[in-house]
């Protein structure tokens, strides 16, 4: 089970493993926790009033496209996006909005679907929320809640019967050494990286790169992911960075997804190169 903000983020972030476990026979359930209806329209060809004025119903139907092709079910947690905060200071989050909901509300209906549908692996963002936008914050908190709540009895006794989830997963796939290695191969092929005023401003964080704990190899399935990223038609510039990398270069520089394993019930041994090392093959 897959945990996400917004859509377009299961495409963004764990789309090539998620597509490897589906092809393998794995039932992956995407939770998206806001319809993303105060996202802005990210690519110029669909900058329309009618495309804008339709937001939610578009991204919905988006998000049943990438569902598709990626193979998963999906569920929609049903809060409101509460959109970035733009300017300095920041404004307040509008009212009634995903950000504002108190975590021991918001994660209840996470807990419900988790133990009605019985995932053995849990995903979602890191305590940063993998980048600062207040909807991704409070989808770490509300999977950590109730990744921890859904197993306890005495929790939630009104949101079905308990169901502990084996493993509880990080996404880093946007980590700083992926990002140098594929700038590196690009230029040494000749040709312009999008990430060379990125990386500048970007700090060095050993430590943080070290909670990599879990590499999936997933390029075959790369082609997959990106079909799955140009579903979101509003979101994903055909044109953008996001596809500015040739494919070659990606499988051949790094053809992994990259997680941190935060809690585990399981044993396994780090490094691991599977979400489910320790549930189906005992380590
Ligand atoms: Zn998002």
């Amino acid at each position: 089970m897959h945990v996400h903000a917004h859509p377009d983020d299961e495409s963004s972030k764990g789309a090539a493993s998620t597509a490897r476990y589906v092809t393998e026979g794995v039932e992956v359930t995407v939770v998206t926790c806001t319809g993303g209806e105060r996202g802005s329209i990210l690519n110029p060809k669909m900058d329309r009033p009618d495309v804008l004025a339709n937001m939610s119903e578009i991204r919905r139907q988006e998000m049943e496209r990438a569902r598709d092709i990626l193979g998963v079910r999906q569920e929609w947690l049903g809060f409101v996006d509460s959109g970035w905060p733009d300017g300095d200071p920041k404004p307040p989050l509008p009212e009634g909005c995903f950000g504002l909901v108190p975590t021991e509300e918001a994660a209840e209906p996470l807990v419900r679907l988790i133990r009605e549908l019985r995932p053995h692996v849990l995903t979602t963002y890191d305590e940063r929320g993998g980048y600062p936008h207040p909807d991704h914050i409070k989808c770490h908190e509300i999977s950590v809640a109730a990744f921890e709540a859904a197993g306890d009895p005495e929790r939630y006794p009104d949101a079905g019967e308990p169901w502990q989830p084996l493993k509880l997963y990080y996404h880093h796939s946007f980590n700083r050494p992926r990002m140098q290695a594929l700038h590196d191969a690009v230029l040494a092929h000749g040709l312009e990286s999008p990430w060379a005023e990125r990386l500048e401003n970007w700090e060095r964080e050993p430590e943080w790169d070290a909670r990599i704990t879990t590499k999936v190899a997933c390029g075959d399935y790369f082609g997959v992911r990106d079909q799955a990223l140009l579903a979101h038609a509003t979101q994903i510039d055909p044109d953008g960075f996001w596809f500015a990398i040739p494919r070659e270069i990606q499988v051949d520089v790094w053809p992994t997804e990259d997680y941190e394993l935060v809690v585990s019930h399981v044993a396994s041994q780090i490094p691991e190169d599977d979400l489910f090392a320790g549930i189906l093959d005992p380590a």
